[in-house]
């Protein structure tokens, strides 16, 4: 970032695209850059169907956990909307590693399949790392699989970024947060969000070069590193552990909780809030995202992104 402060008003250009992105004051509208996002895909999903290929994205999904219910469903729902092809393959919470496996095989050999999601966490008596492991990795949209981390590490741009950290890359660069040498905190260490996300940083290039910083829960003295960041990304997974005192002014905060907390307020009794104090930090920061309507919709963007890049890469 240029200074402390970087120069943002009620509306931030995307150079690359010579439009603008909509903001309530400092609050990154990730609804509405996930919107431009799809309407990409939806383009290039055209411009495959004109080919004969159609993009086509399978999501397993094993076991009754209510929370990936509804992460699946608005995934099937977001590849419709696209025009991709798909199908979800739901399976009891009985199913054997072996079962799956099989499932995984089929998927891997279809050449209707272009991406293949397995939704995490999957049951007990299945060992995920080994059902990560058989997805190919050309097919490994969520790019969990090991070479697509390694790639990841070593800066080749021929595998899969995890959805999530892409996201958020992808926001800063539309909302023109310069990272180039600015200091970067990564609260969280997942293989998911922290560790990739680090990864991502810390590339020489375009929408990174950053100075990156990774805490976790056995750093000591967390404000002191979060108040060096002029980006703080905080995915830890503790409702509202970030206050306005551990914020740098001026730092653009990345919001990547999703917590459920009580609130006899709501009809369901409880509400979603991320893992930052948002109204009080709102004050502080210089750009924030809100949760909901922040990262999360970024996630499935970027995973639509993923498969129809596949499904471009399997038609050379
Ligand atoms: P995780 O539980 O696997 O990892 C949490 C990390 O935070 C750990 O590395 C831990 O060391 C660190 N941590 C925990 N407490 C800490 C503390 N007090 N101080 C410093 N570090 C601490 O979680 P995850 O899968 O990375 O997800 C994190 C959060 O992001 C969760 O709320 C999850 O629901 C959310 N999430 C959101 C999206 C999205 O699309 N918005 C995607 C993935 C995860």
């Amino acid at each position: 970032m240029r200074g402390d402060v970087p120069v943002v008003g009620r509306e931030a250009r995307d150079e690359s695209r010579g439009t603008s992105i909509p903001m309530n004051e400092n609050v990154i509208d990730g609804a509405a850059i996930a919107a431009r996002v799809l309407d990409e895909v939806r383009a290039e999903v055209d411009r495959l169907k004109a080919r004969g290929i159609t993009p086509g994205l399978s999501v397993v999904l094993v076991g009754d956990d209510p929370a990936s219910a509804v992460y699946v469903r608005s995934k099937e729902s977001t590849s419709r909307d696209v025009g991709m092809a798909g199908e979800t393959i739901r399976l009891g919470a009985a199913t054997t590693q072996f079962e799956l496996l099989a499932i995984v095989d089929r998927l891997n050999a279809s050449d209707q399949v272009h991406g293949i999601l397995v939704q995490m966490p999957l049951p007990r008596q299945i060992d995920a790392d080994l059902v990560l492991r058989r997805i190919r990795p050309d097919k490994d949209v969520d790019g969990f699989h090991p070479v697509n981390v390694g790639k990841l590490l070593i800066g080749e741009t021929d595998g899969f970024v995890p959805c999530t950290p892409a996201g958020i890359q992808y926001m800063l660069e539309v909302c023109g947060v310069d990272t180039r040498g600015a200091e970067c905190v990564v609260i969280g260490r997942s293989n998911i969000v922290g560790k990739p996300m680090a990864a991502l940083m810390m590339q020489n290039g375009a929408g990174a070069d950053a100075t990156v910083t990774i805490c976790h829960s056995r750093t000591r003295d967390l404000s002191a590193h979060t108040r060096r960041a002029d980006i703080l990304i905080v995915a830890a997974g503790r409702p509202q552990m970030v206050t306005a005192e551990m914020v740098k002014p001026g730092a653009v905060v990345i919001d990547v909780g999703m917590n459920r907390i009580p609130d006899s307020t709501k009809k369901s009794g409880s509400r979603l809030v991320g893992d930052v104090d948002f109204e009080r930090v709102r004050e502080v920061a210089s750009l924030i995202t809100p949760v909901p309507g922040g990262v999360g919709k970024m996630t499935i963007a970027m995973l639509m992104r993923n498969t129809v890049r596949a499904a471009a890469r399997a038609a050379r």
